[in-house]
């Protein structure tokens, strides 16, 4: 081996020990509740395609029109001639959906944070972003040159001390808060309603993270401000298109200067090629599916679903009521055996570890979908009853 090579076998082998070692797991089938890996069929409890749309019909068939039609690729940004209907059309339909003015679509969510944060603030702004924020908003957040400040999770009182320490010291700077709405690794909420009132009352600007909250709530699933009435209080209302709605991407919506100003400033959309016009395309399908009758029966089918695993399982009774279900298990490397013993058990569900949590709060993290039947969500009770896995382990305060 080369001295470089050497060097990233050391790395590795210090990631090992410390049992945070991740390995890709190939998947040979599509991504429905039943994936086969390995030669083996195992019932898929980590998926966040949440109403199973990432293979409805109906998203395929637009794909596939839209593959016929535009081809394969964009060819380039949107700027220079990528800008093709299928964006333009997933954007409207997306304003629609959520009742802002307009939006804009990335190439992943990740990319719309990055973007979007970096564009919004730099020098002289201050960022007041959840501990528990996903590392899109983390990474803008630093890459932003703007001050960093983190509040404690969830905790209105930590936030509002930050905001008075902001207050005086912003000068001719913006405060921007930034916070997900159902936190990805944990499954609780914001309480989105206090923090707008924090906001106005502090002259700050707000940005919501919607990952998890879309087409999961709110009576017409625009997530978690449309359930408490705060939409049009949110300045930034940000999310991703691979999860709920099925296919892939990232999107802002908000008023037509905010995206207007990011079409000029989010370096992430501005310099990246468009995505390719059949993901636009399933995309928008995704949204008026998830808007539709049939959205909504999927909606009821998934909260179903939850509230059938929270009466079949004590341990994931303990998590927040939703389809995002931590059993919280503490030590990387009992984790990563836990869920060992799932995947014997013919279940797929992932050992999450740091740095995506903190250290010694590794967990399983169960997701449940609208696709799960009810001989699923038996055999997943039963094996964790079985691996002994019922009883949530200590909860780690981060
Ligand atoms: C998945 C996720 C993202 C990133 O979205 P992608 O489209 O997968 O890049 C952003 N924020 C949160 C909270 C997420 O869970």
């Amino acid at each position: 081996m080369n001295t470089f090579d050497t060097e990233m076998a050391r790395r590795l082998a210090e990631i090992q020990l410390a049992g945070l070692r991740r390995e890709l797991r190939q998947i040979d089938s599509p991504q429905t509740t039943r994936v086969s890996s390995g030669g083996r069929e195992l019932i898929n409890f980590s998926s966040n395609d949440y109403l199973g749309l990432a293979n409805h019909p109906r998203l395929l068939a637009a794909a596939h029109e839209a593959l016929e039609r535009y081809g394969a690729g964009s060819g380039a940004s949107r700027l220079v001639c990528g800008s093709l209907a299928p964006h333009h059309d997933l954007e409207e339909a997306l304003a629609s959906f959520k009742g802002t003015p307009a939006s804009l679509v990335f190439s992943t969510g990740y990319a719309a944070a990055l973007g979007t944060i970096t564009a919004l603030a730099g020098r002289g702004d201050i960022l007041v972003i959840d501990k528990l924020s996903h590392a899109c908003i983390v990474d803008g957040a630093r890459l932003s040159g703007a001050t960093l400040r983190v509040f404690a999770h969830n905790d209105l009182d930590d936030l509002e001390k930050i905001l008075k320490w902001a207050e005086p010291r912003r000068g001719d700077g913006n405060i921007l808060i930034i916070t997900e709405s159902v936190f990805s690794m944990d499954g609780d909420h914001a309480p989105l309603l206090e923090i707008v009132q924090l906001k106005s009352k502090y002259g700050a600007w707000l940005m919501v993270d919607e990952a998890h909250g879309t087409g999961v709530l709110g009576p017409n699933r625009r997530g978690l401000s449309e359930l408490l009435g705060v939409s049009d209080q949110i300045e930034v209302q940000m999310g991703t298109l691979g999860k709920a709605l099925g296919a892939s991407g990232g999107y802002i919506c908000g008023s037509r200067e905010l995206i207007d100003f990011l079409v000029n400033r989010a370096r992430s959309f501005i310099f990246s090629t468009a995505p390719v016009p059949a993901a636009a395309a399933a995309a928008r399908a995704g949204v008026e599916l998830v808007q539709s009758a049939e959205g909504a029966r999927l909606n009821r089918r998934l909260w179903e679903n939850i509230e059938t695993l929270r009466h079949l399982s004590s341990g994931l009774a303990q998590a927040p009521a939703g389809a995002i279900m931590p059993l919280i298990i503490g030590w990387e490397l009992e984790a990563t055996r836990a869920a060992g013993s799932l995947r014997e058990a013919g279940l797929l569900v992932p050992a999450i570890r740091f740095p995506t949590v903190a250290r010694g709060a590794a967990r399983l993290r169960v997701t449940v979908t609208a696709a799960h039947q009810p001989a699923d969500l038996n055999a997943l009770a039963e094996a964790l009853h079985r691996c002994g896995l019922e009883k949530a382990g200590p909860s780690v305060v981060s």
